[in-house]
């Protein structure tokens, strides 16, 4: 084994999502970062679809966008055909959601993290884990070097003892095309970690001249960006089609159960839920006559399309069979097959806030290996763990991510109070107040956080800080204008809260009353105005709740002392050992009851250990 001379402050192993972002993150803050990774031509690959964003998705990219990261610039500059969802209803679920070039999107990656000048990038693939007192120290590679660093982020994805499934067919892979990770886990287990099996699987690409798009619905994109800062796309947009699986589907599918690697038991690990395989749609919702296939182009440069819906663990011959039963697609060529994978991850309450193991000091982990599934959730957890790795190795105070400032905060609470037990994804419906947790307001949430980082730079700071002047201001200033409507003096703000009226109509109907300061600021202030009761409700909900999140848990609280404390909560306890009183009333099984006895046992301790 060799020694490389440079010492790291961090050390990034795997170049996915996760780990492009925390690299960046890493070296943006100013420490000296190394991204370690197999394949230097598989930079921020997408193992899986070739999109970014979507419901609660969409809002991560936008939340990374605005604490400095890299996600949404890389996705607008690839973008192909940008959608926002849900634009029909409120404000708190609208998500943008993007298919990208994906050759594009791992290319300008790749650009962008080699230009940073604290960021070293080199080819290698990690197996060993080196540590001291519990303490990591290093990581030694396939190719035989350690490279040493005070702290290590591991986004290892579906890499780690990965097994790929195909029918019967089984082989390992850390996805198609890929070899796995071998050795590595055994090196986490050797330094305390438990660790569980996952799986996911993805559907077939076909090519586009087998498509016979004369039949299928059409859908266009729109004209929108993630980033807050530069709007730059580099690719002719392009549209998707929607198709629909049928009886005969159905028929071919459930006469080949059993060849699934899924039903007939070869796969051990769970699954996502809400993201199943065909087979599984189609045993679990029998009743439905057909399910809606969305034909996404993989890119540009390519002749790919993506079957949106229809991943499966079932043999290539039964894919051939099924997809072709299909309109549209009934001389469809596979290009790649669809298959499953199964992988090993370190389960739940075994992480702090900032994504550290509590094992292991300075081993950092984000991404898949956490449970987790979806390019924007790794991306997220990359760049909170890139900064907290930074921070640590730079001797400076930790960073929170809170779930009432953002949903990088309900995400990161999620992993380290609940206990998973199926790959973890974002949705709305996550966060307690998602009126406030709004897509179109990362900015002005996130931005002072970034730039205290050193993320972002005092331009973007000034720029945010001139756009929350506008819009308070502006919100003062309607509401001291009148017009006179159905024989009634009222005021503008008030108007625009009607529901037939919004910031547009109020710009053609009283020219020379409202200012237009652009999409951006026009709908910020509608928004706060038409929804001032709500908002107002929810910053009150917060503030009770920070009471609780105030009260901290020393890590080395014991809480098998806590007298009256009952054992089913001792033991949760325990294990997820959470920072804050907050964060315990959200393990689930811990009741008010508990919180008292624990909060006078707190109180308790605090003033020991103040007499
Ligand atoms: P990855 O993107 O997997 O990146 C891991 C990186 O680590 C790779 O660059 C790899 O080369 C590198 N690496 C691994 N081991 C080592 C090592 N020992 N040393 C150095 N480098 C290493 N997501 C969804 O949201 N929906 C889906 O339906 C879905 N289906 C999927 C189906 C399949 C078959 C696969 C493979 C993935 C699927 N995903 C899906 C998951 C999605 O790809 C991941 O959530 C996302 O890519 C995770 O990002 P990550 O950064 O954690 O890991």
């Amino acid at each position: 084994m060799w020694n490389y001379s440079t010492e790291y402050d961090v050390i990034v192993v795997g170049g996915g999502h996760a780990g492009c972002e925390a690299a960046h993150a890493a070296a943006k803050m100013g420490a000296r970062t190394l991204l370690l990774t197999m394949n230097l031509d598989s930079i921020a690959k997408m193992s899986c679809n070739p999109s970014i964003g979507g419901t609660a998705k969409g809002h991560l990219v936008r939340e990374i966008d605005a604490l400095g990261g890299i996600m949404g610039k890389m996705a607008d500059r690839s973008s192909i055909h940008f959608r926002m969802l849900n634009a029909s209803k409120g404000p708190a679920v609208r998500s943008p959601r993007v298919q990208v070039d994906k050759h594009l999107y791992s290319q300008e990656m790749k650009q962008t993290l080699e230009k940073i000048p604290n960021l070293e990038i080199k080819q290698g693939t990690a197996t060993f884990l080196v540590s001291k007192d519990q303490k990591c120290i290093g990581i030694s590679t396939l190719e035989g070097v350690t490279y040493l660093g005070k702290c290590i982020v591991i986004t290892t994805g579906t890499f780690l003892e990965g097994k790929i499934f195909m029918g019967h067919t089984t082989f390992t892979g850390g996805r198609l095309g890929d070899m796995s990770s071998v050795g590595l886990s055994a090196s986490l287990v050797e330094a305390g970690l438990t660790l569980g099996r996952l799986k996911t699987g993805t559907p077939a690409r076909i090519h586009k001249r087998s498509i016979d798009f004369s039949t299928l619905e059409e859908q266009e994109g729109e004209e929108g960006f993630f980033s807050f800062d530069e709007k730059e796309k580099k690719c002719e947009p392009r549209s998707c089609h929607i198709t629909y699986t049928t009886e005969e589907t159905k028929k071919i599918i459930q006469e080949n159960l059993q060849k699934s690697a899924l039903f007939s038991g070869l796969i051990r690990g769970v699954g996502p839920r809400y993201c199943p395989s065909i087979e599984d749609k189609i045993v679990r919702f029998a009743h439905r006559d057909r399910h809606q296939i969305f034909l996404e182009p993989e890119g540009i440069h390519t002749d790919e399309y993506y079957l949106n819906g229809l991943s499966t663990s079932l043999p290539l011959e039964v894919q051939v069979k099924f997809i072709r039963s299909i309109p549209g697609l009934e001389n469809a060529e596979i290009m790649r097959p669809a298959y499953a994978i199964e992988y090993d991850w370190v389960t739940s309450g075994q992480l702090l806030a900032t994504l550290e193991t509590k094992k292991v000091q300075g081993l950092f982990l984000a991404g898949q290996i956490n449970g987790t599934t979806g390019y924007e959730e790794a991306a997220g957890q990359g760049l909170v763990a890139g900064i907290n790795a930074a921070l640590q190795a730079m001797k400076r105070p930790p960073c929170f991510f809170h779930r009432s400032e953002s949903y990088l905060g309900v995400m990161i609470d999620d992993l380290i109070t609940k206990e998973i037990d199926e790959p973890y994804r974002l949705f709305t419906s996550r966060a307690e107040h998602r009126l406030l947790l709004r897509q179109d307001n990362a900015d002005l949430r996130l931005r002072p956080l970034g730039f205290q980082l050193g993320m972002i730079s005092q331009a973007q700071m000034d720029k945010v800080q001139d756009k929350r002047q506008k819009i308070q201001a502006e919100k003062k200033r309607l509401s001291t204008l009148y017009v006179s409507l159905e024989g009634k003096s009222i005021p503008l703000f008030q108007l625009i809260c009607r529901p037939d009226y919004n910031y547009e109509k109020m710009i053609r109907e009283f020219p020379l009353l409202m200012i237009d300061y652009g999409k951006e600021i026009n709908e910020q202030i509608e928004t706060e105005l038409k929804y001032a009761g709500y908002i107002s409700r929810q910053e009150k909900d917060i503030v009770k709740l920070e009471n609780l999140e105030k009260v901290c848990v020393p890590k080395s609280f014991s809480y098998k002392d806590v007298l009256g404390l009952r054992n089913e909560a001792k033991e949760k306890l325990s294990r997820f050992s959470p920072p804050t009183l907050g964060s315990a009333s959200r393990i689930s099984g811990i009741t008010p009851a508990d919180l008292s006895i624990l909060l006078v046992a707190l109180q308790k301790k605090h003033k020991e250990n103040i007499l």
